[in-house]
C-alpha cells in the first residue's frame, strides 16, 4: 500500500510540474543534482510500477520489446473517455530502450489498434525501408506517437482522423516521460502532426521539414511521415526525406556510404 501511495505522490509531482511547465510563464527550475536524482528514481519507478500493474497488464508487458517499456497505467488509461472506449488496445511503443533515434508519428492507424504496435501497416513497412536504408534495424531504433490510442471516428466512418489539440494534450506526459526515459541523441518527427505535439507549432510541412529543431536540449529532425509519400510517389518527395535522413545520420557521427548519398527512396 505504502508503494502505491508513493508512486501516487510522484505521478502527482511529474504532473504538476509537466502543467507548470506547459502553463505557466515561470517554468521550473531544477538543478543538475536534483535532474541527476529524478534520472535514477525512473527505472526504480517503472518496476515498481510494472509490480503493482493490474495482473492483465503485466501479463501484456511481458510480451516482449513491443511492450516492454510500456508504462503499465497506459494500457489502461481512461483519460480520452471516447479513445479508451473505442480502441482494441493502447499502442504504446516499440524497440530499443536505448536508442540513438526516436521517431515520433502522430496516432495508431487501424493496423496499429489491431497489433498493439506502431507503424505496422504501409507506411510502417515504408518507414523500416528508411531505417534499414539508414544501416540500422527497426529493433535498433525506437519508434512511437504523439498519441497512444486510436482517434475514434463517427459509426460507419472509414480511414484515419488527426488526434486533436486536446487529445494531444492529454497524452503529452506519456510521451514526455516516454522520452525521458528513451533519451535519444535525436528526435524525429514524422509529419505536422507529430511537430505540433511536440514543438506546438503548426505550419506548412514544406516550410517544416528538412530542419533541425530542439526539444527539451534533444536535437530534432523534422520530416514528412511516410503515408504522405505513399500518398505522393514524386522521387522529389522521396529523395527530401532521405536527405533529411542522411542529416540525422551527420548528426550522429556515422558514415554515409557513397552509395547511401546516391540513394532514392
Ligand atoms: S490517448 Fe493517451 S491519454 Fe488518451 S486515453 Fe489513450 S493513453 Fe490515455
Amino acid at each position: 500500500m505504502r508503494v502505491m501511495q508513493f508512486l501516487q505522490a510522484l505521478e502527482t509531482a511529474l504532473q504538476t510540474l509537466e502543467r507548470m511547465r506547459n502553463e505557466s510563464a515561470h517554468r521550473p527550475c531544477a538543478t543538475r543534482s536534483a535532474l541527476d536524482a529524478l534520472n535514477q528514481i525512473a527505472p526504480v519507478r517503472e518496476n515498481l510500477l510494472e509490480d503493482h500493474a493490474p495482473p492483465a497488464t503485466r501479463k501484456q508487458n511481458e510480451g516482449g520489446s513491443s511492450s516492454k517499456n510500456d508504462l503499465g497505467r497506459v494500457s489502461v488509461c481512461t483519460k480520452c473517455p471516447n479513445l479508451a472506449s473505442s480502441r482494441t488496445q493502447t499502442v504504446f511503443g516499440v524497440g530499443n530502450p536505448d536508442a540513438e533515434i526516436m521517431f515520433i508519428g502522430e496516432a495508431p492507424g487501424a493496423d496499429e489498434d489491431a497489433q498493439g504496435e506502431p507503424f505496422v501497416g504501409r507506411a510502417g513497412q515504408l518507414l523500416t525501408k528508411i531505417i534499414k536504408a539508414m544501416g540500422f534495424a527497426r529493433e535498433d531504433v525506437y519508434i512511437a506517437n504523439i498519441l497512444k490510442c486510436r482517434p475514434d471516428l463517427p459509426a460507419g466512418s472509414f480511414g484515419n482522423r488527426a488526434p486533436t489539440p486536446r487529445e494531444m494534450q492529454t497524452c503529452r506526459p506519456y510521451l514526455m516521460e516516454q522520452i525521458g526515459i528513451i533519451r535519444p541523441k535525436v528526435i524525429v518527427a514524422l509529419g505536422a502532426v507529430a511537430v505540433e505535439g511536440l514543438l506546438g507549432t503548426r505550419a506548412p510541412m514544406r516550410d517544416l521539414r528538412g530542419r533541425w529543431d530542439l526539444f527539451n536540449g534533444t536535437p530534432l529532425m523534422v520530416t514528412y511521415h511516410p503515408a504522405y509519400l505513399l500518398r505522393n510517389q514524386s522521387l522529389l518527395e522521396k529523395r527530401k526525406v532521405w536527405e533529411d535522413m542522411m542529416q540525422v545520420l551527420d548528426r550522429l557521427e556515422k558514415p554515409i556510404s557513397e552509395k547511401q548519398r546516391n540513394y532514392f527512396l
